[in-house]
């Protein structure tokens, strides 16, 4: 059997974390057995329809490589791939449910739905709704349909019966029929709901892996009392468990939690966040934490899934973001950090010099602009800066210090490279008869205010350039007095 799996997004405008592991894991589920991977548009929430948010879909699988093999935009034997564009197919599926006794039409408005619903909920009691419509006999209920009267397609469930079917990841699991609700599967606008719309496409599409969240779980007998009624196979499940902020909250849009493309503008690489969701709910087994797509995919397994739900752990992602800047090319770690230089720094720097400080020191490219930002302006700062406890240094050693710096640095030499900076400011602490920190740590602070930046005293001084450099060790003397 080949393995087709399906990627089924509502399109919202934003790619959800969630939704993003869950086309990985379809994507190399199908790709581990040479199967295909099927783009399916699910747009039958007219209400929840968001411009251009089909667009975010394509790209972001096309930044991520997740290449479907067949969708709305490439094709395929079993199109269309766009629900809404499936309508009639829904129709007449529902109509020959209708016939298999596995649905029924309704015509209760949903204002009187609604008021049963109160009527119940005013007796303290749980509300189930016991179609009447179930009990009209099919001919009567073409008749009215005949007659123009709206109506809709409700599921038909034997409540005497048990259903059981197995899922990957959760086991066995049986449920009664009498707690399932028999849910409307065609609205009176003809159109589907998620229930039905599912169940027909996976079947027309082929569909042999179901990979989803496991919010629709316990939704699933009610697809295989329809797969049955069909007569139709049913495909193998591998419901997902949910993505965590913490202990006690999912990881969701709504909660301002990160969505593929926040995560993207905040600087993280497209390679990082796969391999890292990847992880969120897929044990390797090994020791291995780094992923590229080819290992991935020959790697990847159904029972490495866990049941247990993952936390989204941001240190995580940041150190494995880091790992993959750090195995970049200095110059393409250079082209990504450019936009970053070009919002923080509008004096002239050597940023390939300023790109070999960075690389070894960032693990997200956003952290760039906080760690550049000294260089076009001196920020104010404590005289406190200069004394610190573990460098052993303080405004005595700095009043020392700033003077010979001074005078050292009018040397051009020093400033010919990185090299010779260095050279030129360790002659320093043994002239002085200090160490290393108790120079360094006074000459940094001079020229860039700040606790936390590209490098040390050397780069600072090195990128900054002579005349800068003088300046601000000038006016540091001034201030330390
Ligand atoms: N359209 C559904 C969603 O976005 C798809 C669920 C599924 O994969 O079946 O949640």
């Amino acid at each position: 059997m080949t393995i087709r799996s399906r990627f089924a997004p509502s399109p919202t405008g934003y790619m959800h974390i969630g939704n993003l592991r869950t086309a990985l894991y379809e994507y190399l589920i199908a790709k581990n057995a040479g199967g295909s991977f099927i783009l399916r548009i699910e747009d039958t929430d007219q209400e929840r329809f968001v411009e251009g948010a089909v667009d975010v879909v394509y790209e972001t699988l096309k930044d991520v490589g997740l290449i479907h093999d067949e969708g709305p935009d490439k094709g395929g034997a079993f199109g269309p791939y766009i629900q809404s564009e499936r309508l009639p197919l829904y129709k007449e599926y529902a109509d020959k449910l209708v016939d298999l006794k596995g649905a029924h039409y309704c015509f209760c408005s949903a204002e009187e739905l609604e008021e049963k619903k109160q009527a119940a909920e005013k007796q303290g009691k749980a509300f189930k709704f016991d179609d009447p419509c179930k009990h009209l006999s099919l001919e009567e209920a073409r008749e009215r349909i005949k007659n123009g009267e709206k109506y809709t397609v409700r599921q038909t469930i034997d409540p005497f019966k048990k259903t059981t079917f197995i899922d990957e990841v959760y086991g066995r699991i049986t449920v009664e029929n009498k707690t399932l609700d028999e849910g409307i599967l065609l609205k009176s606008d003809g159109y589907p709901t998620y229930n039905f719309a599912n169940v027909i496409d996976d079947h027309l599409m082929n569909i042999t892996h179901v990979i989803r969240g496991n919010e629709y779980l316990s939704s699933t007998p009610k697809y295989n009392l329809m797969y049955e009624a069909f007569g139709w196979n049913i495909p193998t499940y591998i419901h997902l468990p949910p993505i965590m902020k913490d202990a006690h909250n999912k990881l969701s849009k709504r909660n301002g939690d990160a969505s593929f493309q926040d995560l993207k503008a905040k600087g993280y690489l497209t390679e990082a966040i796969v391999n890292y969701i990847a992880l969120l709910g897929w044990n390797p087994k090994t020791e291995q934490e780094i992923f590229s797509m080819e290992e991935l995919i020959k790697n990847f397994n159904i029972q490495g899934i866990n049941k247990a739900p993952a936390i989204f752990d941001i240190e995580k992602l940041k150190w494995i973001n880091g790992v993959y800047i750090r195995n970049m090319s200095l110059e393409d770690f250079h082209k990504k950090a450019l936009p970053y230089y070009e919002k923080a720094i509008k004096r002239k720097l050597d940023l390939e010099t300023l790109s070999k400080v960075l690389q070894p020191r960032v693990n997200v490219l956003s952290e760039i602009i906080d760690l550049v930002d000294f260089f076009d302006e001196m920020p104010d700062y404590d005289l406190e800066m200069y004394c610190h406890k573990k460098m052993k240094t303080d405004l005595d050693i700095t009043r020392k210090v700033l003077p010979v710096a001074l005078e050292l640095l009018q040397d051009k030499k020093a400033f010919e490279s990185l090299e010779a900076m260095h050279e030129a400011l360790m002659t320093l602490p043994e002239k002085m008869g200090l160490k290393n920190g108790q120079v360094l740590w006074p000459i940094r602070t001079a020229l860039t205010g700040k606790q936390f930046t590209a490098g040390g005293a050397t780069e600072a001084a090195y990128l900054l350039g002579q005349e800068e450099t003088l300046a601000r060790l000038k006016k540091a003397i001034e201030k330390v007095g």
